[in-house]
């Protein structure tokens, strides 16, 4: 049977050794956080992750959520039990604004618990990583009778949240929604439409769910530019906070699809249903992109998630499976077969894995403590690179951490051979489940060209080259380091070749935009490679300075040099082909295809 086992110890390296945050106590909740009670958390959030969420994975994979005739929906038997945990437990109040009933602990605390609870049951976790992406909109985007009356009761998970884009004619294409909002006396809207694919749009969790929903006022401006953003709860909610009657919003149905069957994937009727409108007229996606960039930085650490799932149990399957002898004669000479942990070729399945996940973890948790800083610092310079790194990075950390999670999935489902086919194991609900975070959030296309068409240009490039001289400073304050000399050349050499990609991409990109957009995948890649690579540097840093007091930082550096030989040589592929400019790809005829 599969197993998660929290990788805490790999989660205290980042947290104490590589960011030591107890540097940080002079942000706002980082006090709170010593190094006792983040490891406590860590162990508690652990436990709750494999006893509580891991049994339900199979279980919500193989029922799936059932709707019934008058529109309610049953999620998979033990969901609602663990959800009732999960809120009492206040695994959802830890990073929350204690005015809204929250711990105010760091977000970056928060982001390990997530990828905890998200490598346990990804269909579960979406419930209240959803919540937490429509609390954030509106706090940052609601009036203070909104965040007063939904607030808290989001924060403790007491009330979930959805967020409501998609509809059956636009997807990426947001500009074409057509669900109306029709102004009403008491300063309400009746909103008209239908909305499909919406995570959790409908479930037996919560007593409210608050859906926050895009919609076009009569006469608005045609496409973007005359999108508002509505909040509509499935139950009305009275002066006093007491549900009332029932809102004209209902599941129409629910999607069959290939993974996170845990999760309701609703089709959602609007029907002249009330709701209030956050923030300005028309202004609605300015707001939803607060809720948009929560929800991709958590998408991303939703691939990191199911890798690290994937992998766990691949290793262990591969110190098991008995097949053929080592090419260098029998190691398990008592046994018929040595362990496929033997053969070289097994061993670059798990090596590629381990050494993409703790890179992408580090990467993760090193650009939520961006967002700490940009939410908490008082310093506004610091504060100002925080926001532009977390610009910058957003579309990195969703596309570059899913579709490798995607690929470590596969490597993990391969490596158990025909076992990982079949669904005894439990391997292919990875792969399955994975799959989604490719696609929702924006399509890992569409963050590609997020990168290259708004981020990379924006402020002059601010933010790409003080990353860029982030990097300068640290190889110059490490050259003289013989031991860290293969981490160093190797991130020195990605550098040259992202910023090589960057010059290229501002000369090519601007006079020929299908240059841009041809580029835009692989220059994605280049950055994902670059930044782990940054990633590693550090944490082999301090795996040097640490080796021999314990066996955890030899091994870091073993899968820290992995990383730079065997996966950073990718980089001069990506840049080679982005190089290539759109003519390869556009000199076919559509109806050639
Ligand atoms: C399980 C599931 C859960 C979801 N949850 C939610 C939810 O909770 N709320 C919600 O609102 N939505 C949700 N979605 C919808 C999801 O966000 C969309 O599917 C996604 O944004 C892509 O839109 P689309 O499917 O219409 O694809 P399309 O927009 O039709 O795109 C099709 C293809 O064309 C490419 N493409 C489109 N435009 C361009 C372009 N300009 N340049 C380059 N390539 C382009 C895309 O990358 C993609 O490969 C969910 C979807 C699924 C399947």
């Amino acid at each position: 049977m599969p197993r998660y086992d929290a990788p805490v110890r790999d989660m205290q390296f980042i947290f104490h050794d590589v960011l030591s945050l107890q540097n940080y106590s002079n942000l706002e909740g980082f006090s709170e956080a010593t190094p006792d009670i983040i490891d406590q958390i860590l162990e508690e959030g652990g436990k709750f992750a494999s006893q509580a969420l891991f049994p339900l994975n199979k279980v919500g994979d193989e029922q799936g959520c059932v709707r019934h005739d008058d529109a309610s929906v049953k999620t998979p038997d033990g969901f609602p039990d663990a959800y009732r945990q999960f809120s009492e437990n206040g695994w959802s109040l830890l990073a929350k604004d204690p005015e809204m009933g929250g711990q105010g602990l760091p977000q970056i605390l928060s982001t390990a618990i997530s990828e905890m609870m998200s490598s346990a049951n990804m269909a579960f976790a979406m419930y209240p990583g959803l919540t937490s992406g429509a609390y954030e909109a509106l706090m940052a985007g609601g009036s203070d009778a909104q965040k007063q009356k939904y607030g808290p009761k989001m924060a403790s998970g007491e009330w979930a949240g959805t967020m409501n884009l998609t509809e059956p004619q636009c997807g990426t294409d947001l500009g074409l929604i057509k669900t109306k909002a029709v102004p009403q006396e008491d300063g309400s809207y009746k909103l008209t439409g239908q909305k499909i694919w919406i995570s959790g749009g409908e479930q037996d969790l919560t007593d409210n769910i608050i859906h926050l929903v895009l919609a076009r006022i009569e006469g608005a401006p045609e496409g973007i530019k005359g999108i508002s953003l509505f909040v509509v709860p499935k139950y009305m909610v009275g002066e006093d906070g007491a549900l009332g009657e029932r809102n004209a919003v209902s599941c129409g149905g629910l999607e069959e699809k290939m993974g996170i069957h845990g999760n309701a994937t609703c089709v959602m009727n609007y029907d002249g249903a009330t709701g209030w409108l956050v923030g300005e007229e028309h202004k609605g996606m300015r707001t939803m992109f607060v809720m948009m960039n929560e929800a991709r930085l958590g998408v991303g650490l939703q691939g990191l998630s199911q890798a690290e799932v994937a992998y766990q149990n691949a290793a262990d399957f591969a110190r098991e499976r008995l097949q053929s002898r080592s090419l260098t004669g029998p190691k398990a000479q008592d046994k018929p077969a040595d362990p496929i942990i033997v053969h070289p070729d097994v061993r670059r399945m798990l090596m590629d894995c381990k050494a993409f996940i703790e890179g992408a973890r580090m990467f993760t948790y090193w650009t939520a403590l961006h967002g700490d800083l940009l939410h908490r610092s008082p310093d506004e310079k610091l504060k100002e690179k925080a926001g532009d790194y977390m610009a910058l990075l957003t579309p990195v950390v969703k596309a570059y951490l899913t579709d490798r999670g995607l690929k470590a999935c596969n490597d993990a489902l391969q490596l158990h051979g025909g076992t990982g086919f079949t669904s005894e194991q439990g391997i292919e609900q990875y792969v399955r489940d994975v799959r989604i975070t490719l696609i929702y959030e924006g399509t890992n296309g569409i963050q590609a060209l997020d990168l290259v068409g708004r981020k990379l240009a924006a402020n002059g490039g601010r933010a790409v080259f003080t990353f860029f001289a982030e990097i300068d400073d640290f190889i110059g304050a490490n050259e003289d380091n013989e031991d860290l000399a293969v981490f160093i050349e190797g991130l020195k050499d990605a550098k040259a070749k992202l910023q090589d990609g960057t010059t290229w991409l501002m000369q090519n990109g601007m006079s020929d935009f299908n240059n841009a957009g041809a580029a835009s995948t692989d220059y994605l890649h280049l950055f994902g490679l670059t930044a782990l690579a940054y990633m590693w540097a550090q944490m082999a840093k301090v795996a040097l300075e640490k080796r021999g007091s314990d066996p955890f930082y030899d091994d870091k550096l073993v899968t820290g040099r992995y990383y730079v030989s065997r996966i950073l040589p990718e980089a001069g592929a990506h840049l080679a082909k982005l190089k290539t400019g759109a003519e390869p790809l556009m000199a076919l005829e559509a109806d050639h295809f």
